[in-house]
């Protein structure tokens, strides 16, 4: 079976070794592997402000925190994501909206975003979905003009580009990272929280860890704030640290794997294949097409030992979020024609071909 997720663990005698010396060496808290692991992000992401946390949903519900978002508020969203994006909005208080999509691209419609926009709107909340890269020229603009900041939730984007010089994360947004088992970086569980200067960074520092001030002796440590227990420890962070080193067997492989679909699928009217904005470039976690009889093509590719699906149910079907229902006729046709199909480090050139002559087919 070809599968559609696969988490990539490093070669045993390159990651056991790393992993045995945290374990015994007296400190596993979190210390001093979890700063180099910032470090270390922050020179690959290029922004000196990465910061290591439990989770992405930690790192979403630490932005808005940020940001001060609180019952009462309104945070324009997306309903097609995951879940965790639009929970860390209802954890902070505050109401979702939803935002229509661009159905070229399933990401959350600029256009529709400003329409959307009330006296009470505090935050954007943007997904890279499928790391695919949001049209975040018309983003930011937005944000510019409305004076509203943006969080980017980056859980599907791990090595994707804004353009050809900087890496998804090195943005002037707050931008959220997923290092939880099934995305492209995955330390088991994980998450990091990417800031656009480092004023933010001493209250995010705090509020990740109950408030308190980390190097303070307890005794003069005082807390100002509620925080919350969304620290890294530093066992998780050495994983990152030896993922980090393994990028090219990782994340290399899902952009070189959907630029072949991408060109293998281009002229086949069978399928619909994405809209790449500008001159990002997607981090392909998992290759979107639109097709007609989805689940007769789901079925097909199953027989030939292949897995794909849907995977996400778009989140404003959830009873909690009943509050903000809405017509989206770009989600409608999106979300009835959207497949997933498999495009990770597992995925060989032969695999590639062989599910895109299914797709020549027909079905
Ligand atoms: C996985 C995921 C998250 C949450 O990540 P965790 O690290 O599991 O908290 C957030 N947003 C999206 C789009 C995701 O797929």
């Amino acid at each position: 079976m070809i599968k559609l997720i696969n988490p990539y663990i490093p070669p045993r005698e390159i990651l056991l070794p790393r992993i045995e010396s945290v374990l015994y060496s007296g400190y596993i808290a979190e210390g001093e592997n979890v700063k180099k692991f910032e470090k270390e992000m922050s020179e690959y992401i290029g922004n000196p402000n990465c910061l290591a946390v439990s989770s992405c949903t930690a790192a979403l519900h630490l932005a808005l925190l940020l940001l001060n978002i609180k019952y009462g508020d309104e945070v324009i969203s997306t309903a097609m994501t995951a879940e965790p994006t639009n929970i860390a909005i209802a954890q902070s208080g505050a109401k979702v909206v939803w935002a229509d999509i661009n159905k070229e691209t399933g990401l959350i419609s600029p256009d529709d975003i400003e329409k959307k926009i009330t006296l009470k709107t505090r935050a954007i909340m943007v997904v890279h979905y499928a790391g695919l890269v949001c049209d975040m020229i018309a983003i930011n603009s937005i944000s510019e003009r409305y004076n509203i900041p943006i969080i980017e939730d980056a859980a599907h984007a791990f090595g994707a580009r804004y353009d050809s010089f900087k890496l998804v994360g090195n943005s002037r947004n707050i931008v959220a990272f997923s290092f939880q088992a099934i995305k492209h970086l995955t330390t088991v569980d994980g998450g990091m929280i990417c800031l656009p200067n480092d004023v933010l960074v001493k209250r995010a520092k705090e509020l990740r860890w109950f408030g308190l001030q980390k190097g303070v002796s307890r005794l003069e440590t005082n807390i100002t704030e509620v925080g919350y227990k969304y620290n890294m420890n530093n066992v998780t962070a050495e994983i990152g640290r030896v993922q980090l080193s393994c990028l090219e067997y990782n994340v290399d492989k899902y952009i070189k794997n959907g630029k072949i679909y991408d060109s293998l699928l281009k002229n086949n009217n069978n399928v619909t294949i994405m809209k790449i904005e500008g001159d990002s470039i997607p981090s392909y976690w998992i290759y979107t097409i639109l097709v007609e009889n989805r689940d007769k093509l789901i079925e097909k590719l199953a027989l030939h030992d292949i897995e794909a699906s849907v995977l996400h149910k778009r989140n404003d079907l959830h009873e909690l979020f009943n509050y903000s229902r809405n017509d989206f006729h770009n989600l409608d046709y999106f979300y009835s024609r959207l497949v997933h199909l498999p495009c990770g480090w597992w995925v060989n050139v032969e695999d590639i071909k062989k599910i895109c002559s299914i797709l020549e087919e027909g079905w």
